[in-house]
């Protein structure tokens, strides 16, 4: 997952359209609604894949026009339906058909879904914020509105979140909650769930993000091995790291390129690149750490 900005206020044209057209049936018939699909096509869909270039909103797989669905992050059916958000833009999100079959019409929150009347306690969404001429109010709608975000969902919201804060990879290529329960029980909650809810350690996904760490490994083992054996004629220490480890370096930087797949792979490796890169290809041989520790630094100045 990886945060994306969407302008909450510039909708497509179509779906405003569409939800000015469809808003009076829409809070007569609620959940009983018939959500019309062309709505979300063609222009919608559209923007979504710019946004996320191609990419799924939750498990950033490249999705085909065969696995790209317009995922409500609020559902708008269900036991709890958020009906009236069924043409909200900041609700949808292009997501592949996989996390978008776990999720269903799942979506936990971390306050009770009924509490005593008058008893001032915060309790799950289950209508829209009305104004007082009776009018729906059109910015308790957004994802980010204070109405909305009081019931604390445990799905992350990609446009409003930033995953980076909530969830890492292990070196086996798992997503796993970057906060510990007993230093923020809600945060840590939100990204167990946030996997669970979206299935974000399938056995696929794992094997992707392992082959990712694997590659790494393979082309700086390469590289270092290369630079060892031509130490002896090197005239330019220098010259020649740069030329060994520098296009290591910019390949796993691009890693985090929003337009790359699981870029969240890429961002935990390149901040955590001695821990893991280097640890796994010096197996403790200081000279080799002190060297692409040497590297790294000539290749971060190189970038000032
Ligand atoms: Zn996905």
């Amino acid at each position: 997952m990886r945060k994306v900005n969407k302008n909450f206020n510039a909708p497509p044209k179509a779906l405003q359209r569409g939800f000015e057209e469809k808003k009076n049936s829409l809070l007569e018939q609620k959940s009983e609604h018939q959500f019309e699909g062309r709505i979300y096509n063609n222009a919608t869909k559209q923007e979504l894949k710019e946004l996320y270039y191609s990419k799924c909103a939750y498990c950033e797989s490249l999705m085909s026009d065969d696995t790209f669905t317009v995922e409500h992050y609020r559902p708008k059916k269900g036991s709890y339906s958020y009906y009236w958000l069924g043409y909200e833009w900041s609700n949808l999100l292009p997501v592949c058909d996989k996390c978008n079959n776990a999720k269903g019409d799942w979506f936990p929150v971390n306050v009770p879904s009924r509490v005593l009347p008058g008893s001032g306690k915060k309790c799950r969404i289950k209508t829209p914020l009305l104004l007082s001429n009776g009018d729906i109010d059109i910015d308790a709608m957004k994802a980010n509105h204070p109405y909305l975000l009081s019931e604390e969902p445990y799905l992350l919201h990609p446009e409003i979140d930033e995953p980076k804060e909530f969830l890492l990879i292990n070196y086996n290529g798992e997503l796993v909650s970057r906060i510990e329960k007993d230093v923020n029980e809600y945060h840590y909650e939100r990204a167990k769930q946030t996997i669970r809810i979206a299935n974000l350690n399938r056995e696929i996904l794992i094997w992707k993000r392992r082959k990712i760490i694997e590659g790494f490994e393979i082309l700086l083992k390469k590289q270092t091995v290369r630079f060892l054996e031509e130490i002896a004629n090197q005239k330019d220490l220098s010259s020649s790291m740069r030329l060994a480890f520098f296009v290591v370096f910019e390949i796993i930087e691009n890693q985090f390129n929003e337009e790359q797949e699981y870029t969240l792979t890429g961002w935990w490796i390149w901040e955590n690149i001695k821990g893991i890169l280097f640890n796994a290809v010096c197996k403790d041989n200081q000279e080799i750490e002190k060297m692409l520790d040497y590297a790294l630094d000539l290749y971060i100045q190189s970038k000032c």
